[in-house]
Parts: C-alpha cells; structure tokens; sequence
C-alpha cells in the first residue's frame, strides 16, 4: 500500500528523522495562505503516488505567496506524467508547501524488503537525488548494500558503516546513524515494505533532513494497522481495483484485451502463460479465490466488463470448493445483467460440471466450453479474431 509523501513525513517526524516544515493543501488559496504562513518563499510539491515528480515539473520553488498561488493553481488541474505512472499519469489533488532548504548535498537512503534473501535491505548512495535510476544502471558500485539479519535487528555499527560508505564524517555521521536507527525502528513498527528518502540531504549549515519520503506498507499486514484504511488516497488508485478489493478479489489491470477470471494465483499465472503462447494478451489477472460464492463470482464478471480494453472473456476455473454450476450462474448473471455480447470461454472442471455446462450453453451467450487449459486459450483467441473480421467486414459493409 502506497502513502502520500506528507503523510510518509509525518510517521518519520515521529521517529525522529528530520523533515522540512510544511503543510498539505487541496487548493490555490490554501497554498498561497500556507506559503505566507512559511514566509513567501516555498516548494510547492505535487503529491501523487508516483516518483519522478521533479523531472515531470511536480516540484517547483515559489519566491512569494502568489507565485506560489499561480504554480498550484497549474498543478491542480494537471495530469502530472512521469517515468513511474504511465502514459496516463496521476491527477495532482493534494499539494505539499514546504520551506526551501539549502542543499549542500544530496544523499540516497532507503530500507527496502529483498525478496531474495526475505531480509530488510538497508540501502545508500553519495549520488542521491532525482538521477538515482541512471546511477544504478551506470554504477552500480555507488550504491552500497547491506543485508539485515531479523534476529539480531539492525546493529549501529552496520549503520556507521554505511554512513561512512557515503563520506559522511564527524557529528553528521553519527546523525545519520540515529537516523538510520529511526529509520529501522519506523520498518518494523508499521510494517513497511519500503521507506525511501530521496534526497536525504547535508543542508549548508550542515544539517541532515529528509526532503522527500516514500512509504510503503506491506499490504499482508494491514490488518494489524487498521488506521492506514483512512490514510489511502482512493482517487489515485485504478478504479477497478478499488471495486475488487471491496470484494476482496485481486485484480490487476493489464494492458491486452482478453479479461481473465481464475481462482487461485497460481492457476492464474499458468493461464495468462498459456494465454499468451496461444497468441492471447491478457487485459487483467483477476483471482476470486478459493471458495467464491455466486455473488462474488457475479461481481468479478462485472469488473471485468466494466474495463473497456475487454474485447473477450477467458474464465478458467477449478471447481473443487466452488461448485461448477455456482459459478456458471455468477456468469450468466453478470453478463446477462451487463449485456454482454462479447466472445466468452469458459474451462471448468470439478464438482457438477456437466450441470454448470448446460446452464452455459442454454444461456444465449456468445459462450463455448473447453476441457482443456490449452484448447480454451486457442478458442478464445480464434472467438476474439472471428469477431474482428466481422467487424471489419461489417463496417465495409457499411
Ligand atoms: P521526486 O522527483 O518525485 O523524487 O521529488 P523530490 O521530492 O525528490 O524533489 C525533486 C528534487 O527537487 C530533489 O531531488 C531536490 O533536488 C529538489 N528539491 C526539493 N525540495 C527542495 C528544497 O527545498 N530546496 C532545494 N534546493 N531543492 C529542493
Ligand atoms: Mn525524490
């Protein structure tokens, strides 16, 4: 689960790691208002759940309030698009005014969960900034590592050691040590996935402060901190997956055509490979789980059509909890109710297939059945090519 970046400062201001003064805004006035409140001169910063805002113009210094006023009042109506958000980008609804700050130097930090090892990885760079990316790709030597044993915990001399790999020396050495400290304390307390300050910066009067944070909360633990639900900022989240997660039914949006409904992550993975060897693009992996009822299987359907880059459907479901004759129902009802005519495969097995199949077949859908994981495939995409070439030959038609 993503946080905004002022919502990640204030947790970090309460472990004590240093971070700018500032307040968030919902509109040009209040910038201005809180731009006044620091003294006129500002960093006016777009709040979205994306990196690369500096790049993409996200972050800009104001010298007066009205300046202030004006950059905001562009920025609030603007899609801000950058490397990490897609060719779409991410509205900008909250802004951040903070004081500017005097960079003597800026530094790359982060605590992030290695899925390799299953250890927190405790991450640094002296090349910190908005070009970490290039410095990893070009120079990898420039970023130092260092793996966190979870029974011992994070010891201060493998925090000194990393400050000193970054040429830190002296009182703003044993700063970043604590920091470090606060930074791991902050990890395990709320169950991060990730805690990334970039930049971590030296100021001029020689100071560490956190200018940007980035934290992300292990979404298997959010039912150990009920308090994130109100933290989630819903308008910067696909829609569609906002609705299955209401449901509780993991959906991802994809970028082919051909909607997919399986149970189970693994069955889902197998049939987006063998989709994808038959010639198929999967538009979404959608999983209903194990046991689904009727009303859930419904509900996956309808997110499923609601996604308009859905051409066809693949259902590929293995009936031992879930009866094969429930699911059918869900489907026909949420296709009937939609108005479906698209192409739809459905490969069942399991408990009452027969009985799921004929209510399949008498439905007046555009339905066929499969046995088989491969042959479904291959009847889906030859169903979603058949109903291209009448659309082609239709609209020639005229
Ligand atoms: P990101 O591009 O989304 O990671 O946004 P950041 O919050 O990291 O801001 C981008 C860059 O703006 C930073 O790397 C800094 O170089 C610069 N920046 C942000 N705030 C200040 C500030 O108060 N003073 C100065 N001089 N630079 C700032
Ligand atoms: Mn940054």
């Amino acid at each position: 689960m993503n946080i905004h970046e002022y919502q990640a400062k204030e947790i970090l201001n309460g472990y004590d790691v240093p971070v700018p003064r500032g307040r968030v805004a919902v509109t040009a006035d209040q910038v201005e208002r809180k731009a006044k409140m620091l003294g006129g001169r500002c960093v006016v910063k777009a709040q979205i759940y994306a990196g690369g805002r500096g790049k993409a113009g996200g972050v800009q210094v104001a010298y007066h309030p009205e300046q202030a006023h004006e950059i905001a009042k562009e920025m609030f109506g603007k899609r801000l698009v950058t490397p990490q958000t897609g060719p779409e980008g991410l509205k900008v609804r909250r802004i951040l005014v903070e004081e500017t700050v005097e960079v003597g130097r800026e530094y790359y930090l982060s605590i992030a969960l290695d899925r390799q090892s299953s250890r927190y990885c405790l991450i640094g760079s002296a090349a910190g900034g908005v070009n970490i990316e290039e410095v990893a790709a070009s120079s990898p030597e420039k970023i130092h590592k260092l793996l966190i044993d979870p029974y011992t915990g994070l010891r201060s001399y493998q925090a000194r050691k990393l400050a000193h790999a970054l040429g830190l020396e002296g009182g703003v050495a044993e700063d970043c040590v604590q920091l470090i400290l606060n930074l791991y304390r902050c990890c395990l307390d709320k169950d991060c996935s990730l805690i990334e300050i970039n930049p971590l910066v030296v100021t001029k009067a020689g100071w560490l402060l956190a200018l940007d944070a980035k934290i992300n909360f292990d979404d298997n633990a959010l039912f150990r901190h009920w308090e994130y639900h109100e933290m989630q900022d819903y308008s910067q989240m696909e829609p569609l997956e906002i609705s299955a997660a209401k449901f509780d039914l993991a959906y991802i949006k994809l970028d082919g055509n051909i909607g997919c409904m399986v149970n189970g992550a693994g069955l889902a993975m197998a049939t987006l490979d063998v989709l994808k060897e038959k010639g198929g693009e999967p538009a979404n992996f959608l999983d209903v789980g194990g046991g689904a009822t009727r009303e859930k299987v419904a509900e996956a359907f309808r997110i499923i059509l609601q996604d308009s880059d859905v051409k066809a459907v693949f259902v590929n479901i293995f009936g031992g909890i879930m009866r094969c004759d429930v699911i059918a129902q869900g489907i026909i009802e949420a296709a009937s109710d939609s108005h479906c005519d698209l192409p739809i495969v459905v490969r069942m097995d399991g408990s009452q297939v027969a009985e799921g199949k004929a209510l399949l077949e008498q439905s007046g859908l555009n339905v066929q059945c499969a046995d088989f994981l491969g042959d479904g495939a291959e009847k889906i995409v030859t169903m979603l090519q058949q109903a291209a070439t009448d659309a082609a030959q239709g609209q020639e038609r005229g």
